[in-house]
């Protein structure tokens, strides 16, 4: 299979307004998704929100088979939530400490990750520890695999960082992580939609993945699988009503799905587009969009790079959808305000977002350019030609 870009671009009414260069951000969606979430607001105006959650309740419910399906994951193992962020939260915060466990993760670590870490860290006394690169940039496995100890508590890795092009071996580190018995959370957020992501390939045991970024489903949407065999031993840092039932006046029992995660309330319309959004992915398929996007990614890069001065900054032996780069003598946010006032939407990547990355790598903030398999090389050229020179 490969993809019809005109096709996919008829279905993207933004490709006609935009050089969407943003899809690490937020892409595009395509009309099938706002449709859906539009629909089904509709449906609310005319007959009332419990009322059309109900009469949509097939619609939403088949969003767990898409997500399932996406990941290669049973139904049962997904929950719904607002956001990667809030994903990874439930399943983090749900994770039992005691003073002296230790938690490995990787220098290209997502802030909101970092700053979770460092909370359990001062509140647990446990350590967090971050496992050194490899020669290309990526986790190295092996250093993972010299770290071990039966203190390890938990492996989180960001499988593609928000501020370069970087993957980082997940399927080797779920390897390790299966070997020494130790639970391993990955971060998915960057590589959902525009990777193939299969968890029992992958062997995590958590995963948690936002629907705006690559997938192009709505914002204010995510998605937490927690497998089976995690399930039961861990308990929700909150439960309400929907994530246990009130059993008698004094007891309560957990549900036994992962939507043990989730909130009672939530945001119907955007659940129903997410479906939308990754029956489409399923429908283009999943080698297919990594095999454009990756190709695209590549092109890019190769056109920047033949700019004198500018510079680009991904690392990596595997590569993804996201460059990364600067232009000598002009500060970033410059850079893509002058992009944003030619239609050329991409975004800045902060140390705030990454900091031990950064930081180590004695980063300035970088132009972000993150490609779909809807952009075209003409539109590649438009970025490079509005770039300013050195
Ligand atoms: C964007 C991002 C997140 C956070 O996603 P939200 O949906 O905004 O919570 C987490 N991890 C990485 C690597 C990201 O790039």
């Amino acid at each position: 299979m490969t993809i019809d870009v005109g096709q996919v671009r008829a279905d993207t009414p933004g490709c006609e307004h935009v050089v969407h260069l943003n899809n690490a951000g937020s892409s595009l969606p395509p009309r099938q998704v706002t449709g859906a979430v539009v629909d089904h607001l509709r449906l609310e105006e005319r007959i009332g929100g419990y009322e059309a959650a109900a009469a949509a309740l097939d619609r939403s419910e088949r969003t767990y088979d898409a997500l399932a399906g996406l990941v290669g994951a049973d139904r049962d193992e997904i929950a719904l939530v607002e956001s990667a962020t809030r994903a990874w939260d439930m399943a983090f915060y749900s994770l039992p400490w005691k003073p002296g466990d230790r938690i490995l993760t990787s220098r290209a670590e997502y802030a909101s990750n970092a700053i979770a870490f460092l909370q359990t860290a001062r509140r647990h006394d446990v350590r967090v520890e971050v496992v050194p690169d490899d020669e290309t940039g990526a986790l190295s496995v092996e250093a993972l695999r010299d770290m071990l100890d039966e203190r390890v508590k938990l492996i989180a890795v960001t499988h593609v960082p928000t501020q370069g092009g970087l993957v980082n071996p997940a399927a080797e580190i779920g390897a390790v992580a299966r070997e020494a018995g130790v639970t391993f959370l990955l971060d998915a957020c960057q590589s959902i939609g525009q990777l193939r992501v299969d968890v029992r390939e992958i062997g995590c045991d958590l995963l948690s993945a936002t629907g705006r970024k690559f997938l192009r489903g709505p914002r204010g949407t995510g998605f937490l699988y927690c497998s089976r065999r995690l399930l039961d031993r861990l308990e929700p840092p909150f439960l309400d009503l929907h994530a246990a039932t009130w059993t008698s006046a004094g007891s309560y029992e957990v549900r036994g799905d992962a939507r043990r995660f989730e909130n009672w309330e939530g945001y119907v319309a955007g659940k129903i587009g997410l479906g939308v959004a990754a029956g489409y992915a399923l429908s283009l398929g999943l080698d297919a969009i990594e095999e454009r996007v990756t190709g695209l990614a590549e092109t890019l890069r190769g056109r920047l790079a033949a700019i004198p001065g500018v510079t680009v900054h991904d690392r990596g032996g595997r590569r993804c959808g996201i460059v990364t780069f600067t232009v000598d003598g002009h500060d970033s946010g410059d850079v893509a305000a002058r992009l944003s006032a030619a239609k050329i939407n991409v975004s800045v990547s902060a140390a705030s977002s990454a900091r031990w990355d950064f930081e180590a790598r004695a980063l300035p903030s970088l132009v972000r350019s993150s490609v779909h398999y809807y952009n075209t090389e003409e539109e590649l050229d438009r970025l490079c030609e509005a770039l300013p020179s050195a």
